[in-house]
């Protein structure tokens, strides 16, 4: 067995009952050493909530969990030095220097080194791997958005988790300081074989990051795979449209680049403005959310997908079942 085999986080039929509602119904996925794991939903679906019964801070209803072997209901000193976790936001120790704090709360992992971990990071080596050289001997209120989230991040790794937590990490960071962000999950899990498991919002960053992405609905795992998976699950075709004559039209298929081919073959010089829209993961999770909250799809009613229209466009082969998209631009997206 390698260690990427090795199951790290364990979870069978996780239910989290608050009052009378049951926010978890029954949540069940493993986590496997070295993946960088996404976990999606709406708001109000229980991510927080399942993250919270992992790190143990939370009790759950019921269920099985493991953590690195361990259920974090019961989790000891020993469990919690080798779990890092960084919460979505933390406003404390502005007066302290970000040297001084990470080399303060370092010394308290000191005692759980093994063979194999040292711990904990070295605080300059740590500054420097998420960025904030320049900063280390500054007060942490003086830090900005970007350099605070950083800070967060190296206070949740100096004791050189095995498994790192991370909810809604760029939260309210610009563009450049998400991307920075992003190399460095990237670099924790590449260098230092950091198993992570965060949350967030946005789409584009689950696709970027994880490994793989777990969908959470109506207190269930809907869907679990890589962004690939579940974009080839749901939506299975890529929307492929053109122009000829001054005319716009739109093909579904899941062979796009063998259909533009036989386009050209047959049209040649003809086509015009040719683009192919692959299927997004914002296309599965909108579509599998709305499933899952039976909510009915935008297009269902109208007829407008393109793929439903049996009409070809005017002039065009017929076996390509194109339709002309004069009308219905914009309908569809
Ligand atoms: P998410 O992180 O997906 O937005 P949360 O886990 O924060 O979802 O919350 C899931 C649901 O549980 C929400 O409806 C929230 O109001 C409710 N909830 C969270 N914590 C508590 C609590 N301590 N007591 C009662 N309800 C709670």
């Amino acid at each position: 067995m390698t260690t990427r085999d090795r199951v790290v986080l364990d979870v069978d039929g996780l239910r989290m009952r608050y009052g009378t509602t049951d926010v978890l119904k029954d949540v069940s996925f493993r986590v496997h050493h070295g993946e960088v794991v996404c976990l999606l939903g709406p708001n109000g679906a229980g991510k927080t909530t399942t993250l919270e019964i992992l790190e143990g801070f939370r009790l759950r209803s019921a269920g099985r969990v493991e953590v690195l072997g361990t259920d974090p209901a019961r989790g000891d000193e020993r469990w919690r030095a080798r779990v890092g976790v960084v919460l979505q936001s933390w406003r404390d120790h502005g007066r302290w220097r970000v040297r001084e704090l990470l080399a303060h709360l370092g010394m308290y992992y000191a005692r759980y080194s093994t063979d194999r971990i040292e711990r904990p990071w070295d605080p300059d080596e740590l500054i420097a791997a998420v960025g904030l050289a320049a900063q280390a001997d500054k007060k942490i209120r003086m830090l900005s958005g970007g350099q605070r989230r950083r800070l967060d991040v190296a206070i949740g790794i100096v004791g050189r988790p095995e498994l790192l937590f991370l909810d809604e990490p760029t939260a309210g960071l610009d563009p450049v300081a998400r991307r920075e962000f992003h190399d460095l999950v990237n670099r924790l899990a590449d260098e230092q074989d950091t198993t992570i498991v965060l949350t967030t919002h946005d789409l584009y960053e689950a696709q970027k990051l994880a490994d793989r992405i777990m969908i959470l609905s109506g207190g269930r795992i809907i869907a679990d795979g890589t962004a690939q998976e579940l974009a080839e699950r749901i939506v299975g075709e890529d929307e492929v449209r053109w122009s000829r004559d001054g005319q716009d039209f739109v093909r579904s298929t899941g062979e796009s680049t063998k259909f533009a081919f036989d386009l050209f073959r047959r049209y040649g010089e003809e086509i015009t403005d040719l683009e192919v829209r692959k299927a997004t993961l914002e296309d599965t999770y909108l579509s599998l959310v709305r499933q899952e909250t039976g909510e009915r799809e935008p297009d269902a009613e109208s007829g407008a997908r393109p793929d439903a229209e049996p009409a070809a466009g005017p002039g065009v082969d017929p076996g390509t079942e194109a339709v002309s998209v004069g009308e219905q631009r914009g309908g569809t997206r």
